[in-house]
């Protein structure tokens, strides 16, 4: 029925490719030459990095990541930030979903990494929540914002590894909301140290999760930090 539907809406809406803006078939999410341009990533099926950091210690039980932030991806996420190419996050949001689905793994709900209020307010907008939204589609479970983001926290990317650590603390508060028992996928847009999807997750773990599942679009590699 959808499949009847949207080859209908392209016939009014011609379906585009969420990196080049190129017309593509009604039944594709990706033009072959944007396709050929993304670099799938290997990275650690626990921690997330291609560099594995499992030694450290971490609050989430594993992490799905696709591709390597650069190129193409990289464009993407940065023009999702301003709110352009949304179909990048239905993009994103379907291949991850294909990940957790075929771990078998069940989950409860979806957790958004926040932003502050102040700058939702100012841009609108929060990419990771708009990635979560389609992976809540595909699995039929809640986008449920369990954590808040204090104001005027400092700017990760303008920090090293080390400063990113000591930073991230404290820059998330848990929510009223109870997690007892509760599996949840944890979204945001980049891997960079993986230091905020760990602060996020301790915290989620503090309020009762069970089992927590990282997922983002992209993973910066450690030699390369500037996401
Ligand atoms: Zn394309
Ligand atoms: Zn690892």
């Amino acid at each position: 029925m959808t499949k009847a539907i949207n080859y209908i809406l392209d016939i009014f809406y011609p379906n585009r490719c969420p990196f080049c803006d190129g017309f593509i078939k009604w039944d594709c999410l990706i033009c072959e030459k944007c396709f050929a341009e993304l670099e799938y990533i290997h990275a650690c099926d626990k921690c997330g990095k291609v560099e594995c950091m499992c030694d450290k210690s971490l609050f989430y039980d594993d992490a799905y990541v696709l591709f390597s932030y650069g190129g193409i991806v990289k464009e993407s996420i940065l023009a999702l930030k301003e709110k352009n190419g949304i179909n990048a996050a239905q993009f994103y949001g379907e291949k991850l979903s294909e990940r957790i689905i075929a771990s078998g793994k069940i989950y409860d709900m979806i957790v958004p990494v926040p932003m502050s209020k102040l700058k939702k307010r100012i841009r609108g907008y929060n990419q990771s929540s708009e990635i979560a939204e389609f992976i809540s589609r595909k699995l039929n479970i809640p986008v449920v914002d369990a954590l808040i983001k204090k104001e005027n926290t400092i700017v990760q990317h303008t920090l090293s590894k080390k400063e990113r650590e000591e930073n991230v603390k404290g820059m998330f508060l848990p929510s009223d909301i109870s997690l007892s028992e509760n599996k949840i996928i944890l979204c945001d847009d980049v891997i960079t140290t993986g230091s905020t999807m760990n602060e996020c997750a301790r915290i989620l773990k503090s309020m009762g999760a069970d089992y927590i599942t990282a997922v983002a679009p992209a993973t910066t590699n450690l030699n390369n930090t500037n996401a």
